[in-house]
């Protein structure tokens, strides 16, 4: 997954993280002549199996939809009361508040987020704030792959006694197997804010963006994909040239990002972090379409979550409202639609053709039966698209004969 759970917690540091494009994320690399075989890496892994937080009766009684989005205690959408966090942020800034909330209030020591690697800019790395200042760097979703657990083993976390982790679910799932293993286990509190996740892309997603506007990838200084209001826009900013490039959100996410997607993340069942304290996502409703601040949506999930989440209210950090159930399930109709009518049927036809897949539990009986066809035709377009974004001729080639039959059918 590249979640780097296995890099934080290997006592004799045998591992190493390394980007691979076949891959399209981050894989560890393991060193024999260190490795003591002591197999924790294999039991902290989210790859191999990821938790649920409804019980099988629950599932079968609910339905698959209940079971992608886990047990809920309360739902909200709302938004931070600082605006300028509001606008930097991906929607509605709910996470940058409650991290800087929690470090002003001291209620934990340090926060674990992800930023964009000032040194290489497609890269994104974690970084463990200890400030205001430290989490405005962090505001915005970054769409390519971060190994945030990969701060498991930092040498600062033993001396911290309360922490706010935040990541994706493959992060929050890792972070929950590894809490007995890592140096985490000195740890005495730690908050998890939990993203929703449509799946991150691989690094060559962002060059391919950058390539096809015409701009060399050596001379890019920084990346950005959310921010500037909402849904926001992706900034490329350059070492030479002071105009950066700008691109709407739905201007870039397109079938040639898309096709980035790693092959996990294709796989993935929890989209709405269940293992979180809390999860937040953007709250696409339609009443807020015409919206340009930004709204979360806001699902608690524990007492802890809860209580951060009023404390935060009344203190004034955040502005929230509360919504009912069907709320969540509205707001994220895309993500609800994939795992129904995609990750689903991947799931049960990598089953059935022996293909390795996450031990996840998951109630199968209203999904729609398998169309291995579509599945298949869908998976075979994403793999070549990907070629397209690597190769002028094969991507001049495949538009030429798409022009041609276009005009042909036209005629017809
Ligand atoms: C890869 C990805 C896919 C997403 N898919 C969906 C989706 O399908 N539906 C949906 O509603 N929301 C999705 N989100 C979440 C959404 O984009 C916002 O991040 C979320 O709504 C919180 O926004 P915010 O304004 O409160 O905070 P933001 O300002 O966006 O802060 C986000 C925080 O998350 C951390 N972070 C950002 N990217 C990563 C990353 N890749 N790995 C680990 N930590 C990270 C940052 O450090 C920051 O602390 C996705 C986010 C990512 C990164």
């Amino acid at each position: 997954m590249g979640c780097g759970t296995c890099f934080g917690c290997c006592a004799p540091h045998a591992i190493t993280m390394t980007y691979s494009i076949s891959n399209r994320t981050y894989i560890p690399f393991i060193d024999e002549k260190k490795c003591i075989e002591c197999g924790i890496c294999l039991k902290v892994c989210p790859g191999l199996q990821m938790d649920n937080t409804l019980s099988t009766d629950e599932m079968r009684n609910t339905g698959i939809v209940k079971s992608i989005i886990g047990k809920v205690k309360k739902c909200y959408i709302g938004y931070s009361s600082d605006a300028s966090i509001c606008f930097n942020a991906s929607s509605g800034g709910i996470v940058p508040a409650l991290a800087s909330f929690m470090l002003d209030t001291k209620a934990v020591d340090g926060v674990v987020a992800a930023e964009m690697d000032p040194l290489s800019p497609f890269d994104a790395k974690p970084i463990i704030c200890k400030s205001r200042d430290d989490i405005l760097k962090t505001t915005g979703s970054k769409y390519c792959p971060v190994a945030t657990n990969s701060v498991m083993g930092d040498n600062q976390i033993p001396g911290l006694n309360s922490l706010l982790w935040i990541g994706l679910p493959c992060h929050i799932q890792g972070l929950c197997k590894a809490r007995k293993y890592s140096p985490l286990k000195k740890t005495r509190s730690i908050l998890s804010l939990g993203l929703l996740c449509g799946g991150c892309r691989g690094q060559e997603a962002t060059k391919w963006i950058v390539k096809s506007r015409k701009h060399p990838i050596g001379t890019v200084k920084n990346v950005r994909y959310r921010g500037g209001g909402w849904p926001g826009k992706m900034k490329v900013e350059f070492k030479d040239n002071p105009a950066p490039l700008e691109l709407p959100y739905s201007e870039y996410v397109d079938s040639y990002f898309e096709s980035w997607q790693p092959w996990r993340c294709s796989l993935c069942l929890d989209r709405t972090s269940q293992m979180a304290d809390i999860s937040l996502g953007d709250a696409w409703l339609p009443e807020f379409k015409n919206d340009r601040n930004g709204i979360s949506l806001i699902v608690t999930r524990t007492d802890a979550g809860e209580a951060t989440i009023q404390k935060a209210a009344q203190a004034g950090a955040i502005s929230i409202v509360e919504k009912d159930f069907d709320t969540i399930i509205n707001a994220q109709k895309g993500l609800m639609r994939d795992c129904t009518s995609i990750i689903v049927p991947t799931l049960l036809l990598s089953r059935k053709l022996k293909r390795p897949v996450p031990d996840f539990k998951y109630d199968d009986s209203d999904s729609t039966p398998v169309n291995t066809v579509r599945i298949m035709r869908r998976f075979f377009m994403m793999a070549i698209t990907r070629q397209m974004t690597q190769s002028r001729t094969l991507f001049f080639i495949l538009h030429g004969v798409k022009f041609v039959a276009r005009k042909a059918m036209l005629k017809k």
